[in-house]
């Protein structure tokens, strides 16, 4: 981390977990040090059918609660579909928006992630929006150039630290073991926060970059100690409390 900015260690459970996952959620709550949480944002983004379970397990303590993803509208005849202020009603306070999963699968656009960033303002939630190359567009030395893309198109005007995250996600790193060097990390990250400076204004200086994609308790410190790099979002590893924890414990 760097430049003041309070980092922030998120947990992306995907589609896994049931009720008996609340164990996760109240072992990471009791065994998060008191020393630890003074100066790290701790989230985590359990399935929807979970969310108020989870803000119920976590009430009264640092953990956060999160939503996966969101409809960019409030209310309305969009079946099977849940919108920023149904998580805000439940107690959710961040909402992951654009990762690379529902960009895959769900043929999300740079303009439907600003769509949906802007329904998270309205509710009141922070979006941490998703950014990051595929394989082929690194090799193809491409990836600066997609990252500062998805930026530009997906960041509402006006983002605040209050109201945004960003997370680099490599689409390679995610879920393969795989990670990009800390030098690769360390110029994505440095590029994306001088696209910030341009979009944001003064505010881009407090808005968080999240570095995604295989992090665990064994490299955690290592991707951590990366300049501009103001925390993880962690998918696999955020299955298990001791991982997420050791996680936590780098910073
Ligand atoms: P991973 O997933 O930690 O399992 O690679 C990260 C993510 O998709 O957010």
């Amino acid at each position: 981390a760097s430049g003041g900015r309070r980092p922030l260690v998120a947990g992306n459970w995907k589609m896994n977990g049931t009720r008996s996952s609340l164990q996760t959620v109240e072992a990471i709550r009791d065994g998060l040090a008191p020393g630890l949480v003074e100066s790290l944002d701790v989230l985590i983004c359990p399935p929807a059918t979970l969310i108020g379970s989870c803000v119920a397990a976590a009430y009264g303590s640092p953990v956060a609660i999160g939503g996966q993803n969101l409809h960019a509208r409030p209310s309305g005849a969009f079946t099977g579909s849940i919108s920023a202020e149904m998580l805000a009603d439940l107690g959710a306070t961040y909402v992951i928006v654009g990762h690379s999963e529902r960009r895959a699968y769900h043929h999300e656009t740079d303009d439907g992630v600003h769509a949906k960033a802007l329904g998270a303002r309205r509710a009141g939630l922070c979006g941490i929006i998703c950014v990051g190359e595929t394989i082929e567009e690194r090799e193809q030395g491409r990836a600066l150039d997609i990252v500062r893309a998805q930026l530009a198109i997906g960041l509402p005007k006006g983002a605040t630290a209050a109201d945004t995250v960003i997370a680099y996600e490599p689409v390679w790193a995610i879920g393969s073991g795989r990670t990009p060097t800390p030098a690769d990390i360390a110029e994505v990250h440095a590029s994306l926060r001088e696209m910030l400076d341009k979009l944001a204004g003064p505010e881009a200086a407090k808005i968080r970059i999240l570095y995604g994609g295989s992090v665990k308790a064994g490299n955690a410190r290592e991707l951590m100690a990366v300049e501009n790099v103001d925390g993880a979002l962690v998918g696999g590893a955020s299955l298990v409390a001791g991982d997420f924890l050791g996680i936590c414990a780098a910073y």
